[in-house]
């Protein structure tokens, strides 16, 4: 088994709310670097039913340039 294995297998219950809702809004955040480079990237899940914070993840951009992402988000 594959890493994208496991994640196909894994996703129906990280992206499900502990009071079991399924629908969500996504916010994203940037954590940028003195020239201005993302360098890393936040996705955060509210929600929608009662409003908890849910899944999110973090991941490191270790590529340029990147700025272009923070102009389109
Ligand atoms: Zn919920």
């Amino acid at each position: 088994m594959d890493s994208a294995d496991y994640w196909d297998e894994a996703e129906p219950d990280e992206c499900e709310c502990l009071c079991g809702g399924d629908e969500f809004a996504a916010a994203v955040g940037f954590s940028l670097r003195p020239d201005g480079e993302v360098r890393w990237v936040s996705l955060g899940l509210r929600c929608l039913t009662d409003g908890a914070l849910g899944v999110h993840a973090d991941w490191k951009i270790n590529y340029g340039p990147s700025a272009h992402l923070v102009n389109r988000a």
